[in-house]
């Protein structure tokens, strides 16, 4: 059936967010190349916001996932225990956990990350019996009153409309540019009774701030944060929902600084296919509401059991796909590095494959991304400004479509900021 052109601007929601800046209508997708209706290709550098990092259909999973909708593979499984279900949790643990010495429990929250970081929060109240979560400048960790809360940018919390609830903002890994290297002051602050300040029950932290604008914290940080959150008994909730699944190299975001959170949130990638699924991951101890204190209806989505399985067989047998990422990052940082010696203005920034392209004015890196797309290359900003161009390829990206994109986006630049 077609459809009048308007109908996304009569029929839809405003509030259409991610993508809208690209005025095309896709059908089709396949590796790193989306097509729209009219059969133009697009190179896709933002892989569904980092739920695409093994890139559209891939062969392996579209295959898993055919087999088990052609054998009447069960679809909708509430917290049933499934074939699917098992399987993953089988693959999950013998090549993920098992190997990275890790013995979480897993939760299925529901489908998206904000349903695992809402778990994380209550869950983190739930075991200390306290009521404060501590978050980070520029942290974003979903939509909902709970993630919300703790997501530390203006234009996203006036969305509320209403107060929020109550957290402890701190500010990130070099937020005072170098002026802070430790916690001595945020020590100094936990221990002291007389001021009043409660001591939070968790930390809710990214290891690289995605939509906060690519902000990078340090391995020295992290185990600082992670060492203080254990000497005051507050859980340290890592949550990986756009750097886990290898965006940045490593299976787990969190393992270059070689710490074990209390909680992981992880969704996006991790269905493997696009499909909804997250995961919470904690540790037995915390293992402590009785069956039902926390469920929802869309939790045991089959399919993407089957596509997560497949993927954590296909590509975490070995350190190869690792060390591949790594090595595209790089080459990306290379180029970046490049345009921002040539280039006022400029700068860049990231881990594995989240590289940022900071731009001083906002304008610029959004004219760098309308000029992107006019030669058919996907990429959006981000930051609280959205002054950076937030790279998000699929890690599964090949070299000559990796060089093809950064040529798009060099000569971008030069065209904007020359
Ligand atoms: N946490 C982080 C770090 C995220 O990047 C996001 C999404 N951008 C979320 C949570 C929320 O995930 P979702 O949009 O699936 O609810």
């Amino acid at each position: 059936m077609s459809f009048p052109d308007d109908i996304f601007a009569d029929r839809e929601s405003e509030v259409r967010s991610y993508s809208r800046g690209w005025p095309a209508v896709f059908d089709t997708a396949s590796g790193s190349w989306l097509t729209d209706r009219e059969g133009t290709r697009y190179l896709d550098f933002f892989a569904g916001a980092g739920a695409l990092n093994y890139g559209h259909n891939h062969p392996v999973l579209k295959e898993a996932l055919l087999e088990y909708m052609s054998r009447d593979g069960i679809t909708h499984g509430l917290d049933m225990m499934t074939v699917a279900k098992g399987e993953f949790l089988q693959s999950f643990t013998d090549k993920i956990l098992t190997p990275r010495g890790l013995d979480y429990k897993v939760m299925f929250p529901g489908p998206t990350g904000t349903n695992t970081v809402e778990a994380a929060l209550k869950l983190a109240r739930k075991v200390t019996g306290r009521e404060a979560i501590m978050n980070f400048t520029n942290g974003f960790h979903g939509m909902t009153l709970g993630a919300l809360s703790v997501t530390g940018n203006s234009m996203k919390r006036a969305g509320a409309g209403i107060p929020l609830v109550h957290t402890t903002p701190m500010p990130f890994d070099d937020y005072f540019d170098g002026c802070v290297e430790d916690f001595g002051w945020m020590e100094r602050i936990l221990t002291d009774s007389g001021s009043g300040f409660n001591k939070p029950a968790g930390v809710i932290v990214e290891t690289v701030q995605g939509e906060g604008g690519v902000n990078v914290a340090r391995a020295e940080w992290l185990r600082g944060l992670a060492d203080l959150c254990q000497r005051h008994g507050i859980l340290l909730i890592i949550d990986d929902v756009q750097m886990g699944v290898g965006r940045t190299g490593p299976f787990f975001s969190f393992e270059i600084a070689g710490i074990t959170p209390d909680i992981v949130t992880l969704s996006k990638s991790i269905g493997g296919y696009g499909l909804p699924m997250a995961l919470t991951l904690f540790k037995r101890e915390h293992d402590i509401w009785g069956p039902a204190e926390h469920n929802g209806t869309f939790r045991g989505n089959n399919p993407a059991f089957v596509t997560a399985k497949t993927a954590v067989d296909h590509f975490w047998g070995d350190d190869t796909f690792e060390k591949e990422t790594i090595r595209k990052g790089q080459k990306i940082h290379d180029v970046f590095a490049r345009l921002a010696d040539e280039h006022e203005g400029v700068s860049t920034r990231g881990r594995g494959m989240a590289q940022g392209l900071v731009f001083d004015t906002p304008e610029h890196a959004g004219k760098v991304c309308q000029l992107a797309f006019d030669r058919h290359l996907l990429a959006e900003t981000s930051g609280p400004e959205d002054q950076v161009v937030k790279l998000l390829p699929p890690l599964t990206i090949t070299d000559d479509e990796l060089d093809q994109g950064l040529d798009i986006l060099a000569e971008a630049t030069a065209q904007v900021v020359s």
